[in-house]
């Protein structure tokens, strides 16, 4: 069955003003015009509308989706700058957001920075045909969405090592995640992946993988802000040393059997076989 669409833009009516959100982005220093607010809660209208269907999100409260979708992925310029860095020449930033789901946050930033050009990457395609008619209704001559896995797209060389940004939201562990997306930074790229508090164990669990796939060491930089509850944080990874050929691992490996040091694969191959 094909899903239908609504032909108007902003099927939401929005409880909260329009002036809210641009000023919760200007305190970021962000500034926002009136078209890109519109825009944004354009999107959110058309991914609130069709959640229940596909799976989009499971935020109902159009408030909570302004604050946790559309202000959280904006806000991670504060943990890296380089998102809403103009451009040197005439090269925009390539960014990839991967397991974008229904565009979070790949749409959001598009919106915000229109000089990045971003590439959404998702394994399900009735999720796909979602972000295709987003594009289209709302004309983001900055987006464009492809179907298929990180594993599959990060050995193509038109994608490998070739984005400046790669975010991540939701997808899986810091080791899951840092295969996934890694192979796709290029040097001195980033991997920008969104998380919640406490990570000590999750860190700590990642680091060979980091380490292996040619990340340098992640930082943590918690939101703080008050419209975003306290445990939300970013981790960044700066890529400084090129993927071995070998990463990712065949489609579902890395969330399976995320990377782990010899010595732990080791112990818990000798558990397995006790
Ligand atoms: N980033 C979105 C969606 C999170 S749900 C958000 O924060 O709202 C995770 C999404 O990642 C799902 O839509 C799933 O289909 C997609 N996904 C999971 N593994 C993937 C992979 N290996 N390659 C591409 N997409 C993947």
């Amino acid at each position: 069955m094909t899903t239908r669409y609504p032909s108007t833009a902003l099927p939401v009516d929005f409880a909260q003003p329009l002036p809210e959100l641009r000023a919760r982005c200007a305190a970021l220093n962000i500034p926002l015009d009136l078209a890109q607010v519109r825009l944004l809660h354009a999107y959110l209208g058309l991914l609130l509308e069709q959640r229940g269907q596909i799976n989009l999100t499971g935020i109902q409260d159009p408030a909570q989706a302004e604050r946790l979708l559309l202000l959280e992925s904006i806000a991670a310029v504060i943990a890296a700058p380089r998102l809403c860095a103009s451009p040197t020449g005439s090269a925009a930033l390539r960014l990839l957001d991967v397991g974008t789901g229904g565009g979070i946050p790949g749409i959001p930033l598009a919106i915000a920075f229109p000089h990045l050009a971003v590439t959404l990457l998702e394994a399900t395609r009735k999720k796909v045909n979602f972000l295709q008619h987003v594009i289209e209704a709302l004309e983001l001559g900055n987006v464009t969405a492809h179907w298929g896995r990180a594993e599959d797209l990060a050995h193509v060389p038109a994608h490998r090592e070739q984005y400046d940004v790669v975010s991540v939201r939701g997808v899986g562990s810091l080791a899951t995640v840092a295969e996934l997306a890694l192979p796709f930074c290029r040097q001195n790229g980033m991997l920008v992946a969104f998380k919640s508090l406490p990570l000590d164990s999750e860190l700590q669990e990642a680091s060979h993988a980091i380490d292996l796939l040619g990340g340098h060491e992640p930082r943590v930089t918690p939101f703080n802000l008050p419209e975003l509850p306290a445990p939300h944080c970013v981790v960044t990874v700066t890529k400084s040393a090129p993927t071995p050929q070998q990463y990712p691992r065949r489609a579902g490996k890395p969330a399976k059997r995320p990377l782990s040091p010899p010595s732990s694969a080791g112990a818990s191959r000798a558990k397995r076989r006790s």
